[in-house]
Protein backbone atom coordinates (compact mmCIF):
# COMPACT_ATOMS: atom_id res chain seq x y z
CA UNK A 1 0.00 0.00 0.00
CA UNK A 2 1.40 3.62 -0.82
CA UNK A 3 -0.68 6.87 0.70
CA UNK A 4 -0.20 10.08 -1.01
CA UNK A 5 -0.50 13.62 -0.67
CA UNK A 6 -3.97 15.53 -1.49
CA UNK A 7 -2.14 17.79 -4.11
CA UNK A 8 -1.15 14.17 -6.20
CA UNK A 9 -4.66 12.82 -4.93
CA UNK A 10 -6.25 16.35 -6.85
CA UNK A 11 -3.69 15.58 -9.98
CA UNK A 12 -4.78 11.86 -9.95
CA UNK A 13 -8.67 13.41 -9.83
CA UNK A 14 -8.14 15.58 -12.98
CA UNK A 15 -7.01 12.16 -14.42
CA UNK A 16 -3.30 12.39 -14.18
CA UNK A 17 -1.75 9.07 -13.80
CA UNK A 18 1.02 9.60 -12.04
CA UNK A 19 2.24 10.66 -8.59
CA UNK A 20 6.23 12.28 -8.29
CA UNK A 21 8.25 10.49 -5.54
CA UNK A 22 7.48 14.24 -3.11
CA UNK A 23 4.06 13.42 -3.33
CA UNK A 24 4.25 9.76 -1.60
CA UNK A 25 3.95 9.71 2.34
CA UNK A 26 4.04 6.37 3.19
CA UNK A 27 5.36 3.17 1.91
CA UNK A 28 4.83 -0.40 2.22
CA UNK A 29 5.83 -1.71 -0.93
CA UNK A 30 9.06 -2.85 -3.26
CA UNK A 31 9.65 -1.35 -6.59
CA UNK A 32 7.89 -3.15 -9.24
CA UNK A 33 4.87 -4.23 -7.11
CA UNK A 34 1.12 -3.62 -8.04
CA UNK A 35 -0.03 -1.33 -5.30
CA UNK A 36 -3.15 0.13 -3.46
CA UNK A 37 -3.01 3.66 -3.75
CA UNK A 38 -5.30 5.78 -0.89
CA UNK A 39 -5.26 9.48 -0.25
CA UNK A 40 -3.82 11.02 3.18
CA UNK A 41 -7.63 10.01 4.87
CA UNK A 42 -6.60 6.09 3.89
CA UNK A 43 -9.00 6.36 1.75
CA UNK A 44 -8.69 3.82 -1.80
CA UNK A 45 -7.99 5.82 -4.78
CA UNK A 46 -7.24 3.02 -6.96
CA UNK A 47 -4.15 0.51 -8.06
CA UNK A 48 -1.00 1.85 -9.32
CA UNK A 49 2.69 0.19 -10.58
CA UNK A 50 5.15 1.31 -7.61
CA UNK A 51 8.86 2.39 -8.63
CA UNK A 52 11.14 2.98 -5.67
CA UNK A 53 13.78 4.51 -8.05
CA UNK A 54 11.84 7.23 -10.36
CA UNK A 55 10.76 10.27 -9.88
CA UNK A 56 7.57 9.29 -11.42
CA UNK A 57 6.90 7.41 -7.98
CA UNK A 58 3.38 5.40 -8.93
CA UNK A 59 1.48 5.32 -12.55
CA UNK A 60 -1.88 4.43 -11.86
CA UNK A 61 -3.13 1.74 -13.64
CA UNK A 62 -7.14 0.90 -12.51
CA UNK A 63 -9.25 3.65 -10.59
CA UNK A 64 -11.77 0.84 -8.80
CA UNK A 65 -11.59 -1.03 -5.71
CA UNK A 66 -10.10 -4.05 -7.71
CA UNK A 67 -6.57 -4.73 -8.60
CA UNK A 68 -5.22 -5.35 -12.42
CA UNK A 69 -5.60 -9.21 -13.06
CA UNK A 70 -4.15 -11.13 -15.76
CA UNK A 71 -7.26 -10.26 -17.60
CA UNK A 72 -7.39 -7.12 -17.41
CA UNK A 73 -4.37 -6.46 -18.99
CA UNK A 74 -5.76 -9.09 -21.73
CA UNK A 75 -8.70 -6.80 -22.29
CA UNK A 76 -6.36 -3.60 -22.77
CA UNK A 77 -4.03 -5.23 -25.23
CA UNK A 78 -6.85 -6.55 -27.33
CA UNK A 79 -8.46 -3.54 -27.29
CA UNK A 80 -5.05 -1.76 -28.19
CA UNK A 81 -4.91 -4.27 -31.25
CA UNK A 82 -8.49 -4.14 -32.03
CA UNK A 83 -7.79 -0.11 -32.48
CA UNK A 84 -4.64 -0.62 -34.92
CA UNK A 85 -6.99 -3.20 -37.16
CA UNK A 86 -9.73 -0.07 -36.89
CA UNK A 87 -6.77 2.20 -38.79
CA UNK A 88 -6.65 0.59 -42.36
CA UNK A 89 -2.67 1.07 -41.64
CA UNK A 90 -0.99 1.08 -45.14
CA UNK A 91 2.03 -0.23 -43.67
CA UNK A 92 3.00 -3.34 -42.03
CA UNK A 93 5.58 -1.85 -39.17
CA UNK A 94 3.06 0.59 -36.75
CA UNK A 95 2.98 0.93 -33.20
CA UNK A 96 0.64 -1.39 -31.22
CA UNK A 97 0.55 -0.22 -27.24
CA UNK A 98 1.48 3.18 -26.65
CA UNK A 99 1.81 3.25 -22.96
CA UNK A 100 -0.09 5.10 -21.20
CA UNK A 101 -2.42 6.26 -24.14
CA UNK A 102 -3.13 2.42 -24.10
CA UNK A 103 -3.96 2.41 -20.36
CA UNK A 104 -0.62 0.59 -19.77
CA UNK A 105 1.74 3.02 -18.62
CA UNK A 106 5.03 2.71 -19.87
CA UNK A 107 4.96 -0.18 -21.71
CA UNK A 108 5.60 0.29 -25.47
CA UNK A 109 4.53 -2.60 -28.45
CA UNK A 110 5.82 -2.11 -32.34
CA UNK A 111 4.75 -4.26 -34.89
CA UNK A 112 7.48 -4.91 -37.53
CA UNK A 113 5.96 -7.92 -39.79
CA UNK A 114 5.90 -11.02 -38.38
CA UNK A 115 7.76 -9.62 -35.69
CA UNK A 116 6.59 -7.73 -32.28
CA UNK A 117 9.72 -5.06 -30.52
CA UNK A 118 8.70 -4.56 -26.67
CA UNK A 119 9.75 -1.90 -24.22
CA UNK A 120 9.12 -2.11 -20.56
CA UNK A 121 10.13 1.36 -19.19
CA UNK A 122 9.38 1.18 -15.56
CA UNK A 123 10.15 -1.27 -12.67
CA UNK A 124 6.11 -2.28 -12.82
CA UNK A 125 6.26 -3.36 -16.56
CA UNK A 126 9.68 -4.85 -16.30
CA UNK A 127 8.01 -7.21 -13.82
CA UNK A 128 5.09 -7.85 -15.81
CA UNK A 129 6.84 -8.53 -19.16
CA UNK A 130 6.48 -12.24 -18.94
CA UNK A 131 2.60 -11.59 -18.49
CA UNK A 132 2.80 -9.77 -21.43
CA UNK A 133 4.79 -11.48 -23.55
CA UNK A 134 2.47 -14.68 -23.22
CA UNK A 135 -0.62 -12.39 -24.08
CA UNK A 136 1.11 -10.98 -26.64
CA UNK A 137 1.61 -14.70 -28.21
CA UNK A 138 -1.98 -15.63 -27.64
CA UNK A 139 -3.71 -12.48 -29.13
CA UNK A 140 -0.96 -11.95 -31.89
CA UNK A 141 1.12 -15.12 -33.00
CA UNK A 142 4.09 -13.35 -33.81
CA UNK A 143 7.00 -15.03 -35.29
CA UNK A 144 9.14 -13.95 -32.54
CA UNK A 145 9.42 -11.03 -29.95
CA UNK A 146 12.14 -8.78 -29.21
CA UNK A 147 12.84 -7.00 -25.81
CA UNK A 148 14.37 -3.45 -26.96
CA UNK A 149 14.85 -2.81 -23.37
CA UNK A 150 18.06 -0.29 -24.01
CA UNK A 151 16.49 2.96 -23.79
CA UNK A 152 18.59 5.71 -20.97
CA UNK A 153 15.12 6.16 -19.11
CA UNK A 154 15.60 2.13 -17.70
CA UNK A 155 18.55 3.39 -16.08
CA UNK A 156 16.63 6.26 -13.96
CA UNK A 157 14.43 3.31 -12.95
CA UNK A 158 17.53 1.30 -11.79
CA UNK A 159 16.81 -1.11 -14.20
CA UNK A 160 19.61 -2.93 -16.74
CA UNK A 161 19.55 -1.80 -20.54
CA UNK A 162 19.74 -4.96 -22.15
CA UNK A 163 18.46 -6.41 -25.30
CA UNK A 164 16.66 -9.62 -25.62
CA UNK A 165 14.56 -12.30 -27.78
CA UNK A 166 11.37 -12.73 -25.51
CA UNK A 167 9.85 -15.64 -27.73
CA UNK A 168 10.09 -17.01 -31.07
CA UNK A 169 13.30 -15.56 -32.48
CA UNK A 170 14.05 -12.26 -34.57
CA UNK A 171 16.49 -12.09 -37.27
CA UNK A 172 19.39 -9.55 -37.63
CA UNK A 173 17.24 -6.90 -40.34
CA UNK A 174 13.30 -7.23 -40.94
CA UNK A 175 11.83 -6.37 -43.98
CA UNK A 176 8.70 -4.14 -43.88
CA UNK A 177 6.58 -2.04 -45.93
CA UNK A 178 5.04 1.49 -45.37
CA UNK A 179 2.61 2.62 -48.59
CA UNK A 180 4.73 1.71 -51.59
CA UNK A 181 8.06 1.95 -50.07
CA UNK A 182 10.43 -1.27 -48.36
CA UNK A 183 12.73 -0.88 -45.86
CA UNK A 184 14.67 -3.24 -44.07
CA UNK A 185 15.01 -3.03 -40.27
CA UNK A 186 17.96 -3.37 -37.68
CA UNK A 187 15.46 -4.41 -34.86
CA UNK A 188 18.28 -4.75 -32.38
CA UNK A 189 20.35 -1.76 -33.53
CA UNK A 190 18.11 0.52 -34.94
CA UNK A 191 16.86 3.81 -33.36
CA UNK A 192 13.71 3.47 -31.46
CA UNK A 193 12.65 0.17 -31.75
CA UNK A 194 14.05 0.41 -35.20
CA UNK A 195 11.85 2.92 -37.39
CA UNK A 196 10.56 6.15 -36.37
CA UNK A 197 6.56 5.43 -36.50
CA UNK A 198 4.87 8.18 -35.41
CA UNK A 199 6.10 9.81 -38.45
CA UNK A 200 4.29 7.75 -40.92
CA UNK A 201 1.41 9.45 -40.77
CA UNK A 202 2.85 13.18 -42.03
CA UNK A 203 5.20 11.68 -44.55
CA UNK A 204 1.76 10.18 -46.16
CA UNK A 205 0.35 14.65 -45.27
CA UNK A 206 3.65 16.04 -46.42
CA UNK A 207 3.65 13.73 -49.71
CA UNK A 208 0.58 15.91 -51.43
CA UNK A 209 2.53 18.98 -51.10
CA UNK A 210 5.96 17.57 -51.60
CA UNK A 211 7.29 18.64 -55.32
CA UNK A 212 10.68 19.44 -57.25
CA UNK A 213 13.87 19.71 -55.04
CA UNK A 214 13.48 17.91 -51.82
CA UNK A 215 16.08 18.87 -48.79
CA UNK A 216 15.42 16.06 -46.21
CA UNK A 217 17.37 16.95 -43.37
CA UNK A 218 18.07 14.58 -40.20
CA UNK A 219 16.51 11.56 -42.70
CA UNK A 220 17.89 8.72 -40.18
CA UNK A 221 17.04 6.10 -42.60
CA UNK A 222 15.21 7.82 -45.59
CA UNK A 223 11.83 7.81 -43.89
CA UNK A 224 10.61 11.30 -45.62
CA UNK A 225 12.92 11.27 -48.66
CA UNK A 226 11.88 7.80 -49.64
CA UNK A 227 8.04 8.65 -49.05
CA UNK A 228 8.50 12.02 -50.56
CA UNK A 229 10.59 10.63 -53.67
CA UNK A 230 7.99 9.86 -56.15
CA UNK A 231 6.45 13.25 -56.75
CA UNK A 232 9.84 15.09 -56.33
CA UNK A 233 12.28 15.44 -59.26
CA UNK A 234 15.58 15.24 -57.06
CA UNK A 235 16.09 13.99 -53.55
CA UNK A 236 18.76 15.47 -51.21
CA UNK A 237 18.79 13.25 -47.68
CA UNK A 238 21.29 14.20 -44.78
CA UNK A 239 22.09 13.30 -41.41
CA UNK A 240 25.09 13.12 -39.09
CA UNK A 241 25.42 9.06 -38.53
CA UNK A 242 27.14 7.42 -41.70
CA UNK A 243 25.02 3.97 -40.45
CA UNK A 244 21.90 6.02 -41.47
CA UNK A 245 23.48 7.64 -44.36
CA UNK A 246 24.36 3.91 -45.64
CA UNK A 247 20.73 2.68 -44.93
CA UNK A 248 19.16 5.72 -46.91
CA UNK A 249 21.14 4.84 -49.84
CA UNK A 250 20.60 0.86 -49.54
CA UNK A 251 16.88 1.70 -49.22
CA UNK A 252 16.74 4.19 -52.05
CA UNK A 253 18.20 1.24 -54.12
CA UNK A 254 16.31 -1.41 -53.06
CA UNK A 255 13.22 0.45 -54.42
CA UNK A 256 14.49 1.59 -57.09
CA UNK A 257 14.91 5.24 -56.19
CA UNK A 258 17.32 6.39 -58.32
CA UNK A 259 17.49 10.37 -57.96
CA UNK A 260 17.98 9.66 -54.11
CA UNK A 261 21.01 11.18 -52.91
CA UNK A 262 22.28 11.17 -49.16
CA UNK A 263 25.03 12.61 -47.50
CA UNK A 264 26.70 12.20 -43.94
CA UNK A 265 26.82 15.56 -42.75
CA UNK A 266 26.00 17.99 -39.79
CA UNK A 267 22.47 19.66 -40.78
CA UNK A 268 23.30 22.96 -38.66
CA UNK A 269 26.89 23.29 -41.08
CA UNK A 270 25.12 22.34 -44.23
CA UNK A 271 22.09 24.61 -44.19
CA UNK A 272 24.68 27.21 -43.88
CA UNK A 273 26.96 26.16 -46.95
CA UNK A 274 23.54 25.56 -49.55
CA UNK A 275 23.18 29.55 -48.29
CA UNK A 276 26.01 30.51 -49.02
CA UNK A 277 26.46 28.43 -52.65
CA UNK A 278 22.69 30.13 -53.22
CA UNK A 279 21.15 27.04 -53.53
CA UNK A 280 17.37 26.43 -54.04
CA UNK A 281 14.49 23.99 -52.55
CA UNK A 282 11.27 23.37 -53.30
CA UNK A 283 10.43 21.11 -50.73
CA UNK A 284 12.29 20.61 -47.10
CA UNK A 285 11.56 18.35 -44.41
CA UNK A 286 13.09 19.30 -40.75
CA UNK A 287 12.93 15.96 -38.34
CA UNK A 288 15.34 16.62 -35.83
CA UNK A 289 15.46 15.00 -32.62
CA UNK A 290 14.26 15.95 -29.31
CA UNK A 291 16.26 19.74 -29.16
CA UNK A 292 14.85 19.93 -25.11
CA UNK A 293 15.39 16.54 -23.47
CA UNK A 294 14.20 18.44 -20.29
CA UNK A 295 12.96 21.96 -18.84
CA UNK A 296 16.29 23.24 -18.53
CA UNK A 297 17.41 22.84 -22.01
CA UNK A 298 14.30 24.63 -23.29
CA UNK A 299 16.01 28.03 -24.25
CA UNK A 300 18.42 26.10 -25.72
CA UNK A 301 16.37 24.14 -27.82
CA UNK A 302 13.90 27.18 -28.94
CA UNK A 303 17.01 28.62 -30.55
CA UNK A 304 18.32 25.59 -32.55
CA UNK A 305 14.74 25.28 -33.95
CA UNK A 306 14.89 28.90 -34.55
CA UNK A 307 18.39 28.27 -36.45
CA UNK A 308 16.90 25.68 -39.03
CA UNK A 309 13.56 26.63 -39.79
CA UNK A 310 15.22 30.54 -40.07
CA UNK A 311 17.74 29.22 -42.76
CA UNK A 312 15.36 26.18 -43.52
CA UNK A 313 12.85 28.91 -44.82
CA UNK A 314 15.65 31.18 -46.76
CA UNK A 315 17.04 28.46 -48.66
CA UNK A 316 13.22 27.39 -49.77
CA UNK A 317 11.63 29.04 -52.99
CA UNK A 318 8.76 30.65 -53.71
CA UNK A 319 5.54 28.20 -53.70
CA UNK A 320 8.14 25.93 -51.68
CA UNK A 321 6.55 23.60 -48.61
CA UNK A 322 8.69 23.77 -45.23
CA UNK A 323 7.42 20.42 -43.20
CA UNK A 324 8.60 21.14 -39.85
CA UNK A 325 8.81 19.23 -36.67
CA UNK A 326 9.35 19.08 -33.22
CA UNK A 327 9.65 15.82 -30.90
CA UNK A 328 10.23 17.14 -27.28
CA UNK A 329 7.57 17.10 -25.53
CA UNK A 330 8.99 20.21 -23.35
CA UNK A 331 8.20 22.30 -25.87
CA UNK A 332 4.64 23.00 -26.39
CA UNK A 333 2.78 23.15 -29.56
CA UNK A 334 2.36 27.10 -28.55
CA UNK A 335 6.03 27.54 -28.44
CA UNK A 336 7.19 25.87 -31.51
CA UNK A 337 5.24 27.94 -33.56
CA UNK A 338 5.94 31.23 -32.31
CA UNK A 339 9.67 30.15 -32.89
CA UNK A 340 8.81 29.54 -36.64
CA UNK A 341 6.82 32.64 -36.68
CA UNK A 342 9.70 34.63 -35.70
CA UNK A 343 12.12 32.71 -38.23
CA UNK A 344 9.60 33.18 -40.55
CA UNK A 345 10.02 37.12 -39.86
CA UNK A 346 13.48 37.32 -39.82
CA UNK A 347 13.59 35.44 -43.29
CA UNK A 348 11.58 38.05 -44.12
CA UNK A 349 9.06 35.50 -45.76
CA UNK A 350 5.34 35.53 -45.60
CA UNK A 351 4.28 31.59 -44.86
CA UNK A 352 1.40 30.13 -44.51
CA UNK A 353 0.18 27.32 -42.22
CA UNK A 354 -1.15 24.42 -44.27
CA UNK A 355 -2.03 21.68 -41.78
CA UNK A 356 -1.18 21.21 -37.96
CA UNK A 357 0.02 17.66 -37.44
CA UNK A 358 1.05 15.29 -35.11
CA UNK A 359 2.21 11.82 -34.19
CA UNK A 360 0.41 9.32 -35.99
CA UNK A 361 -2.99 7.99 -35.20
CA UNK A 362 -1.60 4.49 -33.36
CA UNK A 363 0.70 6.81 -31.03
CA UNK A 364 -2.74 8.42 -29.52
CA UNK A 365 -2.22 11.40 -27.00
CA UNK A 366 -4.02 10.88 -23.86
CA UNK A 367 -5.96 13.97 -23.40
CA UNK A 368 -5.55 14.40 -19.43
CA UNK A 369 -1.73 13.46 -19.88
CA UNK A 370 0.02 16.62 -21.84
CA UNK A 371 3.54 15.00 -21.47
CA UNK A 372 1.76 11.90 -24.20
CA UNK A 373 1.54 14.99 -26.86
CA UNK A 374 5.12 14.94 -27.74
CA UNK A 375 5.12 15.43 -31.59
CA UNK A 376 4.18 18.48 -33.33
CA UNK A 377 4.57 18.58 -37.12
CA UNK A 378 3.83 21.84 -39.09
CA UNK A 379 3.61 22.02 -42.91
CA UNK A 380 3.89 25.47 -44.20
CA UNK A 381 3.62 27.02 -47.63
CA UNK A 382 6.00 30.26 -48.63
CA UNK A 383 4.27 32.68 -50.50
N1 LIG B 1 13.16 11.92 -40.29
C1 LIG B 1 13.48 10.61 -39.78
C2 LIG B 1 13.73 10.57 -38.29
C3 LIG B 1 14.79 11.53 -37.82
S1 LIG B 1 15.44 11.20 -36.24
C4 LIG B 1 12.37 9.65 -40.17
O1 LIG B 1 11.31 10.08 -40.65
O2 LIG B 1 12.55 8.45 -40.02
C5 LIG B 1 16.69 12.39 -36.10
C6 LIG B 1 17.94 12.09 -36.91
O3 LIG B 1 18.76 13.26 -36.81
C7 LIG B 1 18.81 10.95 -36.41
O4 LIG B 1 18.95 10.01 -37.45
C8 LIG B 1 20.17 11.58 -36.08
O5 LIG B 1 21.28 10.81 -36.53
C9 LIG B 1 20.13 12.87 -36.87
N2 LIG B 1 20.90 14.00 -36.36
C10 LIG B 1 21.03 14.44 -35.08
N3 LIG B 1 21.72 15.60 -35.04
C11 LIG B 1 22.05 15.90 -36.32
C12 LIG B 1 22.77 16.98 -36.94
N4 LIG B 1 23.25 17.99 -36.22
N5 LIG B 1 22.90 16.96 -38.26
C13 LIG B 1 22.39 15.94 -39.02
N6 LIG B 1 21.70 14.92 -38.49
C14 LIG B 1 21.54 14.89 -37.15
Amino acid sequence: MVSITSRAEARLESGHPWVYRSDVRDVRATGGDVVQVVNARGRPMGFALYSDRSEIALRLVARGPDAPTVDTWRVRLQAAIAYRQSLSIDATAYRVVHGEADLVPSFIVDRYGDYLVVQTLSQGTDRLLPVFTELLVDLMHPAGILARNDPRVRVLEGLEQRVDVVSGSVPAEIEVREGAISYRVDPYHGQKTGLFLDQRENRVAAALYAHGRLLDAFSYNGGFALALAHVCREVVAIDISDAAVARITANAARNGLTHVQARAMNVFDELRELERRGERFDTIVLDPPAFAKNKASVPKALSGYKEINLRALKLLAAGGILVTCSCSYNVSEAEFADVIASAAADARADVAVVEKRMQGRDHPVLMTVPETYYLKCFILRKL
